[in-house]
């Protein structure tokens, strides 16, 4: 559904353009003209494909959201690199053709329309890089965020203009009234984001009401709001958290609830300890004021209806399943579920007392894994590999159990490989990566 008005949003700018005005130049230029159009009609719709939108990013999955952002935009920008690479070809009319006596079909473009054109090129290059090597930036990621957006915004102004001072088609008014809409989208996602959401957020406050060392480098939060009836949201989801700061910060992070609806109005985090934002976490003051922008995520159980389920979870990707667990036993589920969770030490198993007693209430079989067992343990030992994920997931993966993945990137990915090598397919896994941008 999201993909159909995707594509047909798409495609729109190439049907009214060859609809009103008709493809009548060489097919090399027509097909420049059509690709710039689809890109450029690509890269305003990627504003919505940030994560950020719950409509989206509720519907299918934050993963899904980010992994289509990033797909989208390689695609654009190749179409993008080859549109002025199309004009220059033999058979193009950036010069004048032999077939050509007059030089009427030589593309003319004025200096205005050239440079904005280069601009938005160099610029679309840089936003590439920048956001494949992120993790090599000398910056925090709120700074890349902020420029990411900023940037996006910029390089969408100057293909706008290249294309309506250039541009066959755009300047015609039905396009020129498409591209009106469609930056309106654009512009109007990131007001949405940066001041509509927030200003909306600073109306309903939380409060740090509980933190808890609850393993090494490990956090337990619970917020509760104030003055408001709180969040409404499903077993799995997450939110993003604003802690100690305004609701206008951009800094703010996505963490896993791992509480779960039929709690109460207290939500509670697992966090782990990772970097500047989550080191500072235990030095955060109690009564202190919070903002969760939320629910987002499908990692959802309502609706599947496989004979069993099948968790793989790595350090504090235990968070979402103890939201659906929790949830589960206040359900009465009865399929049989299997844990299947990762850690490096045993100092960094959480919940346990919890697991315990939700053992008890469900039919739940829980599988340690440590990378660096203490003598005598009992549990699997070894890093979360494929081998070992295929191995444990064997039988569940033929009984046509449902998968659920939550985690760092590395694990995900071995997850995939040791499912793939049984069998399981694609539909019967869903996943929350904890790194995914
Ligand atoms: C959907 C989702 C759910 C998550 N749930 C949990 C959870 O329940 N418990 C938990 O411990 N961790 C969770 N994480 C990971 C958590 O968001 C990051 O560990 C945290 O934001 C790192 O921030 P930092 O500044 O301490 O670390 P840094 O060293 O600055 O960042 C480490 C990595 O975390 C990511 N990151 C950093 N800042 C942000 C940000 N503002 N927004 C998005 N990503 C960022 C980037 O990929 C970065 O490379 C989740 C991540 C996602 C995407």
């Amino acid at each position: 559904m999201i993909l159909t008005a995707y594509a047909l949003l798409v495609a729109l700018p190439v049907a009214l353009g060859w609809w009103l005005i008709g493809p009548a130049r060489p097919w090399l230029d027509e097909a420049s003209s059509a690709i710039a159009m689809m890109a450029m009609a690509a890269l305003l719709l990627e504003f919505l494909f940030s994560g950020r939108f719950r409509v989206i990013s509720a519907g299918i999955g934050m993963d899904r959201s980010l992994r289509w952002h990033q797909i989208f935009a390689q695609i654009l920008t190749i179409a993008a690199l080859l549109h002025p690479l199309f004009y220059l070809s033999p058979s193009g009319t950036a010069f004048q053709r032999p077939d050509d006596p007059t030089g009427a079909l030589v593309l003319g473009l004025d200096a205005a329309s050239l440079i904005s054109g280069a601009l938005a090129w160099l610029l679309l290059g840089l936003l590439i890089i920048t956001a494949i090597r992120r993790d090599d930036l000398p910056y925090r990621y709120e700074t890349w965020r902020v420029s990411h957006g900023l940037g996006a915004a910029l390089l969408a102004g100057l293909a706008l203009h290249h294309a309506i001072s250039a541009g066959r088609y755009s300047a015609a008014p039905a396009l020129m009234a498409y591209w009106a809409f469609m930056l309106a989208l654009a512009f109007g996602s990131l007001v949405a984001v940066y001041l509509l959401r927030p200003w909306q957020l600073a109306r309903r406050p939380w409060r740090i009401a509980g933190l808890e060392r609850v393993g090494d480098q490990l956090w337990s939060l619970t917020l509760e709001p104030d003055g408001h009836a709180g969040l409404a949201y499903r077993a799995g989801q997450f939110a993003w958290l604003r802690l100690d700061c305004s609701a206008f910060s951009v800094r703010e992070h996505p963490f896993s609830i791992a509480s779960a609806p039929t709690d109460g109005k207290a939500l509670r985090f697992l966090i782990k300890e990772v970097g500047d934002f989550t080191r500072q976490i235990g030095t955060l003051p109690l009564g202190a004021r919070a903002f969760v922008d939320g629910p987002h995520g499908a990692l959802c159980l309502e609706g599947r209806r496989e004979p069993g389920i099948f968790m793989i979870a790595g350090g504090a990707g235990l968070a979402p399943m103890l939201s659906l667990l929790r949830e589960a036993a206040a359900h009465g589920e009865t399929r049989p579920i299997t844990l299947l969770y990762g850690n490096r030490h045993q100092g960094q198993i959480m919940a346990t007392a919890e697991l315990a007693k939700l053992a008890a209430q469900l039919r739940l079989d829980i599988r340690h894994v440590l990378q660096e067992p203490p003598p005598g343990w009992a549990g699997l030992a070894g890093m979360m590999t494929p081998d070992l994920i295929q191995a444990a997931a064997a039988k569940a993966a033929g009984a046509g159990r449902v998968f659920i993945l939550c985690g760092p990137e590395p694990l995900i990915r071995a997850a995939h490989q040791g499912l793939k090598a049984v069998g399981v397919p694609r539909h019967r896994i869903m996943e929350e990566r904890f790194s995914a941008f």
